[in-house]
């Protein structure tokens, strides 16, 4: 999961830039960057939060009015600056690139380029892959002119080399600004228009703050250029796609801003559904609670309709030190459970004395629920009952979440009962998957939803699952969240 940003307009583009790559700081706090075009290209990338990797002095450097930005939550490589993105190559054009997601055979193409096309590739990111693949492929056009039709239809013989996830976004120089979206749609990709400018990013949040309408999600296996003119040009690159449209279902449960629209399902929307779903579980259940408490802050909206499903109090009885970042960026096993009780401290008056519904978005590892129903017991709770309004997560994903080992699930082989004693909850209840895709879709389909059931939309076989695992446990980075 990254964010993703780009924009055209007749204004300093790092001015849009900039405060969009803070709205979109939840998709990923490792490394942040921005590259802009204005007689050339201009480009400040390096680890860390926006705030830090910007300042007065770096931000005035980046001139022009067309840029793209990128926040990086780590997936292929080694999470080094050298793997911020966007990345810049000087021929053709000049093109600057950023993306969101994750190639399946991101081993087997950068073999293939440093071989046969005898490139040097200076980083371990595939974003580096796909700017060389378009790169190849608009140098065998011999363009002098890029007429929009010309660069699409380059663009379609780089979408046949790419198997996975990617969401981006890129710069051409003196051309315009180029968005595509991977022939499933797995992440997302939205723009908007003001007057004479367009925005594309990961998410409508940013394009809100902005002041951008949102005209629409790129769809899946569609690209959009924008020429220095902010002409639209839109094509359809690869056909058929939109039928087999994947996107990532756990943007809706925890990865998106709540107050985001994704492929035109509200985020906030789909989690209330899914609280109701889960609550409806609970009822199944007969689970009588006190009163529900979310895990802050992604259960919030779930936990208040599971509440009003079961007819009981909804209370914050946990609250989180806004300071803290989510725990899935800690590095290691020993800071991650430190970071639990650096983040949330419980209030004993909403707790002690009670039975206790805690509602959670999912459980990865297990770690942080266990930590966190011993909090509760500590200051007294009667009973703790666990709710997660999504399924058990049991298969890992290939596609830029950072949960890509199977032994990273505590689901994997393990029965409901036995996860309930090892996080020692008094009742454990999941969502079933066909909630998940109701409450979010509405019953259409239209969802990868691999890491719950294993069937992912690409193709994925088992020596590449394995290749994918092995490299992702010699790299030892962050996990998604415990
Ligand atoms: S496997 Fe899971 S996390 Fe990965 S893209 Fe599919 S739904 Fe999203």
């Amino acid at each position: 999961m990254c964010g993703i940003v780009g924009t055209i307009s007749s204004e300093p583009a790092i001015d849009k830039i900039y405060p969009a790559l803070i709205a979109l700081q939840h998709r990923g706090q490792d490394a942040a960057g921005a590259v802009t075009f204005e007689h050339g290209f201009h480009m400040k990338k390096g680890n860390g939060l926006v705030l830090n990797v910007f300042n007065p002095k770096n931000l005035q450097r980046l001139k022009g009015s067309i840029g793209i930005g990128h926040v990086r939550y780590p997936t292929i490589g080694t999470g080094t600056a050298e793997d911020a993105q966007p990345f810049i190559i000087t021929a053709p054009y000049g093109i600057a690139l950023a993306h969101n997601g994750n190639l399946v055979n991101y081993f087997d193409l950068k073999e293939d380029l440093t071989d046969n096309h005898l490139r040097y590739l200076n980083s371990n990111c595939d974003a580096e892959v796909i700017l060389n693949l378009l790169a190849i492929e608009l140098t065998k056009m011999n363009l002098r002119d890029l007429e929009p039709e010309k660069l699409f239809s380059a663009l379609s013989k780089v979408y046949k080399k790419l198997i996975g996830s990617f969401a981006v976004v890129s710069v051409i120089a003196k051309k315009g600004l180029l968005a595509f979206r991977d022939t499933h749609g797995i992440k997302p990709l939205v723009f908007g228009k003001n007057k004479n400018s367009y925005c594309f990013a990961s998410e409508s949040v940013a394009l809100d703050l902005l002041g951008y309408k949102r005209i629409a999600d790129i769809n899946p296996g569609e690209a959009a250029f924008i020429d220095n003119q902010c002409v639209l040009y839109k094509k359809q690159i690869v056909k058929n796609s939109k039928k087999s449209k994947a996107t990532c279902i756990f943007e809706y449960v925890y990865f998106a801003r709540p107050d985001s629209v994704i492929d035109g399902i509200g985020v906030y929307e789909a989690r209330l559904h899914l609280g109701k779903k889960l609550g409806e579980e609970c009822l199944k259940r007969k689970i009588k609670p006190d009163v529900v408490i979310p895990i802050p802050d992604t259960a919030r909206g779930a936990a208040e309709m599971v509440a009003e499903v079961l007819e009981v109090k909804h209370r914050e009885g946990l609250i989180k030190n806004r300071y803290i970042y989510r725990t899935f960026i800690m590095p290691t096993q020993s800071e991650r459970i430190e970071a639990v009780r650096l983040k949330l401290n419980p209030i004993r008056s909403e707790i002690t004395g009670k039975k206790v519904l805690l509602v959670d978005d999912s459980i990865v590892r297990g770690n942080t629920s266990k930590e966190i129903i011993a909090l509760l017991r500590s200051v007294g709770a009667k009973e703790v009952y666990y709710g997660l309004y999504s399924p058990p997560i049991r298969f890992p994903c290939v596609y830029g979440i950072d949960m890509q080992t199977r032994g990273e699930f505590i689901a994997r082989d393990k029965s409901i009962e036995e996860i309930q004693t090892l996080i020692g909850a008094d009742a454990l209840i999941y969502q079933t998957v066909e909630g998940l895709v109701k409450a979010v879709g509405s019953g259409s389909t239209g969802f990868c939803a691999a890491c719950f059931t294993g069937s992912y939309p690409t193709e994925i076989s088992a020596s590449l699952l394995e290749r994918i695992e092995a490299e992702r446990m010699t790299r030892k980075t962050s996990g998604f969240k415990e």
